[in-house]
């Protein structure tokens, strides 16, 4: 007994030692910005409710100059961690460092705008810590060419996993479109990188999970905006039919077919949240049930696509390259929607089920997301195995899928996508649950996430886990296959002492 307590009396004060020291660490930061003690508890949390890990601090910088200070800090002490947390929405803690530092990256959003012309091609200087509407909002008349679905999400934050949405068959994802970055390492080095100089952190960067700096700035590729969108959805009962479309849209060449191709399955009933209601457009409009083909399953498909053009373009010539796109594809006669919105409108579309998802609750209770790359080669079995059977009642939430293009990614990003082929599938569960509510309970939810990535391990599908999530560096190994040479050099040059993004459970700091 005596000797418990005096174990406990010596690891209290070693714990309370290195308190001290860390707390004198963090005091001795000369920081433009503040840091925070006390009300942390924003940090240990993040979209998907999953996981919560209290930091030690949170350190609001006032630009990069702070960041490096505190990486620095973190590199002297002697078990430190520092995670830039952009607007946390995460799913599984990837932005939380227990115990260490949070860098509220949203501090900086306001830190650089400019508008750069180089060689005929217009750019913006926009901060790592800028939210993607933001950069909407002062990009007037010009746009970035690549977006997410959501715009509530900053510019490092998404470059630091890839950035996908309905334009990226055409443009790449946003890892794909932006030519310089401003990066803190985890040394404390503040660099500026391209892909003419110190190239391997500009590549590493994207897609890099956070792992080998903080992005402080990025130059993002813009162009002119449209007017307006024609937005259109149209429903499928045959996946085979549905995929035929949208491969066919996205090869078609720029300027003959559509500017935005996404798509989802949903079920193939009344209910409310995973069934026919949430394919209209526009709340005059009605999903006529008459009109399903007999042949119909369980789960029905629908492609939604987007064309862009100007308040100067004839309605009558808008009509006729819609229709003679629309003409060529096979989907069911009468189940089709379209409204037209301003672009701006429909690039914040998401904004609408925001605040409904706030005020129903269902926005700040768990997400238990799923999203993967998976190999067009694969992609009907899944949807056999998958859609059609696990997932047939849905998921409480949109279930993404359509085609990306592999020659608009760059390779020599740290972005992992499926081995083989041209053409690959983003499929995204993007499960919302009802607040209070046991029934089916998250762990339900995230076991069966677990239960289709071991699917598509057992059957051999060739896919990726796109914003992965793993807890041993096995995993990691296996994810990043041929690649993980090049990353686990990256990290040794950039991130030497592993300070950086703890969240993601790659590397483990190093005392
Ligand atoms: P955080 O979640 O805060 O951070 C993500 C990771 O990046 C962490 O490891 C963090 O440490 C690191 N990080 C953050 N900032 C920086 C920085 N400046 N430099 C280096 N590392 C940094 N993704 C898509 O591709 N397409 C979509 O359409 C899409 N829609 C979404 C809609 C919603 C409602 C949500 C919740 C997510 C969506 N996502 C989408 C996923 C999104 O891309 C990721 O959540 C991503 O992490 C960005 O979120 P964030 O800016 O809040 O970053």
């Amino acid at each position: 007994m005596i000797a418990y307590i005096e174990r406990f009396i010596h690891e209290n004060d070693t714990e309370s030692r290195q308190g001290d020291d860390l707390s004198n660490i963090c005091q001795s930061l000369d920081l433009q910005g503040t840091i925070d003690y006390v009300a942390t508890g924003i940090a240990a949390k993040d979209f998907g409710g999953l996981y919560s890990f209290n930091p030690l601090a949170i350190i609001r910088p006032a630009g990069a100059d702070d960041i490096a200070m505190a990486v620095k800090a973190a590199c002297r002490s002697p078990n430190l961690t520092v995670a830039a947390r952009g607007n946390g929405h995460s799913i599984n803690g990837q932005a939380m460092a227990e115990g260490g530092l949070v860098i509220d990256m949203r501090a900086t959003g306001e830190n650089h705008f400019k508008i750069v012309t180089m060689n005929g091609e217009m750019f913006a200087d926009v901060s790592g810590g800028a939210l993607w509407e933001d950069v909407l909002k002062r990009c007037v008349n010009l746009a970035p060419r690549s977006w997410t679905d959501y715009l509530g999400l900053t510019v490092g934050g998404t470059l630091s996993n890839a950035g996908v949405s309905g334009q990226a068959f055409r443009y790449g994802p946003q890892s794909s479109n932006v030519t310089e970055l401003d990066v803190v390492t985890g040394k404390g080095d503040i660099l500026t990188c391209s892909e003419t100089e110190n190239s391997e952190l500009f590549f590493g960067a994207l897609g890099g999970l956070g792992q080998f700096g903080i992005i402080t700035r990025a130059r993002v590729k813009l162009q002119s905006t449209p007017d307006m969108v024609r937005w259109i959805r149209v429903v499928y009962s045959e996946f085979e039919d549905f995929t035929h479309d949208a491969e066919w849209l996205v090869n078609r060449p720029d300027g003959v077919s559509f500017d935005y191709v996404e798509g989802f399955v949903f079920v193939n009933s009344d209910d409310p949240v995973n069934g026919w209601c949430t394919v209209p457009l526009d709340p005059s409009q009605r999903f006529d049930q008459t009109a399903i083909p007999p042949t119909a399953g369980y789960v029905l498909y629908c492609l939604e696509v987007a064309l862009h053009y100007q308040n100067s373009d004839h309605r009558s010539a808008v009509d006729m390259v819609v229709n003679s796109l629309l003409g060529r594809l096979r989907f069911a006669k009468d189940l089709k929607f379209q409204v037209d919105v301003a672009y701006v409108e429909f690039l914040l579309r998401l904004k609408r089920v925001e605040e409904h998802a706030r005020a129903n609750g269902t926005w700040d209770s768990p997400h238990p997301w799923l999203n993967m790359f998976i190999s067009k080669r694969d992609i009907a079995d899944f949807d056999r195995m998958v859609f059609k059977k696990l997932l047939k009642e849905g998921v409480g939430g949109p279930m993404l899928v359509y085609p990306l293009l592999r020659s608009k990614w760059d390779d020599r990003t740290s972005v992992m996508i499926p081995a083989e082929g041209e053409i690959f599938y983003i499929v995204a569960l993007l499960r919302f649950t009802p607040p209070y509510s046991k029934d089916p309970c998250v762990e339900k939810l995230v076991s069966q996430n677990q239960e289709i990535v071991q699917l598509c391990m057992k059957e051999g599908f060739d896919f990726k886990l796109y914003l992965p999530h793993y807890k041993s560096q096995e995993d990691w190994k296996r994810h990043f296959g041929n690649k993980w040479l090049r990353f686990d050099k990256n990290k040794a040059n950039f991130d030497p002492m592993a300070i950086l993004a703890p969240g993601q459970k790659i590397f483990k700091r190093i005392n």
